[in-house]
């Protein structure tokens, strides 16, 4: 399970604490200064850090914390509160119209971080809501991804709307929402190209998609394994483009974490599910507080 390595790290610096029945400044101190390596070591942004460990300590040292009864419990407690915070405190969901209205979501992200695959879990969860999503073949240049957007729709029964290749990614956005009025679905689910690298060609064409088509919810999927390289990513994105969300993939493979505990904080927007493995079925709402707690277990 992701983070073993910080989770371990974290429950010494606590048993430590709460060994102890009165705190000094000093332990205060020397175990924040603790955490501090640890979350470095999960590769948590360096900022975010700071950041963190400096709310933890004003609420903690000087107060009535350090007078009460379990000192070592109430800085543990703070912890907790200040993790829940930094990864957004509410769980969001993404933004869907009412009734036959249709929602447009388009879906971003670099090759290989499990787009596609995403793409198809999400429209699972959508049906299982009661929608009628539509999955939209936008990725004209992976040889393969069309194929594969087919047969993950069909093991979700989900149709998948393609016109090959050789069209652009824009009219086929357009086309496939026209379906969609036409043919009673109320979600459209647009799986656009991912490029090994960010370039200006592949924001444009998302940018284009955009204004040309009615998106109201930008997803962005980054692999959390790519630890602060997936925080970057999203930050370009948002600042390119703009988005709404994000989808952490491989939280699974990944045992560090540091994406999951920066994202929010770096580029203030909403991690909305977690991928926890390959199969369809493998993808989780993101709940702050439960992910706080199976970090500090
Ligand atoms: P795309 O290029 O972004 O569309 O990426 P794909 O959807 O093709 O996924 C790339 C690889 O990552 C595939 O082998 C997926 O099965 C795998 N993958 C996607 N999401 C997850 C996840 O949450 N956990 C694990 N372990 N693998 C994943």
């Amino acid at each position: 399970m992701a983070f073993d390595s910080l989770s371990e790290k974290l429950q010494n610096v606590f048993k430590n604490l709460r060994r102890k029945g009165r705190l000094t400044e000093e332990d205060v101190k020397a175990a924040l200064k603790e955490v501090k390596l640890a979350l470095l070591e999960a590769d948590v942004n360096f900022k975010v850090v700071k950041n963190f460990v400096k709310s933890v300590q004003e609420r903690a040292v000087g107060s009535d914390v350090m007078n009460g009864l379990n000192p070592g419990q109430m800085v543990i407690k703070i912890v907790n509160e200040e993790m829940v915070k930094l990864m957004g405190s509410e769980t969001t969901e993404i933004a869907l119209k009412p009734g036959i209205a249709i929602t447009v979501i388009m879906m971003a992200g670099l090759q290989g971080a499990g787009k596609t695959t995403t793409t198809a879990k999400i429209a699972g969860k959508l049906k299982q809501k009661g929608k009628k999503p539509l999955l939209a073949a936008c990725d004209v240049y992976r040889p393969a991804a069309i194929a594969q957007l087919q047969t993950n729709g069909e093991k979700q029964g989900v149709e998948v709307f393609s016109m090959g290749d050789s069209h652009k990614p824009v009219n086929i956005a357009k086309a496939a929402v026209e379906h969609a009025s036409k043919n009673g679905f109320n979600v459209v689910i647009l799986d656009t190209a991912g490029r090994l690298h960010i370039d200006e060609e592949m924001m444009d064409e998302l940018i284009e998609i955009k204004e040309q088509v009615d998106v109201s919810q930008t997803i962005l999927v980054v692999d959390s394994m790519t630890g602060q390289d997936a925080v970057n990513v999203a930050s370009t994105f948002e600042e390119k483009i703009g988005i709404d969300g994000v989808v952490l993939t491989k939280l699974d493979g990944d045992t560090r974490g540091g994406a999951a505990l920066s994202i929010r904080a770096v580029t203030g927007k909403p991690i909305l599910y977690i991928g926890m493995g390959e199969k369809l079925s493998d993808l989780e709402q993101f709940y702050p507080d439960r992910m706080a707690s199976r970090i500090l277990g």
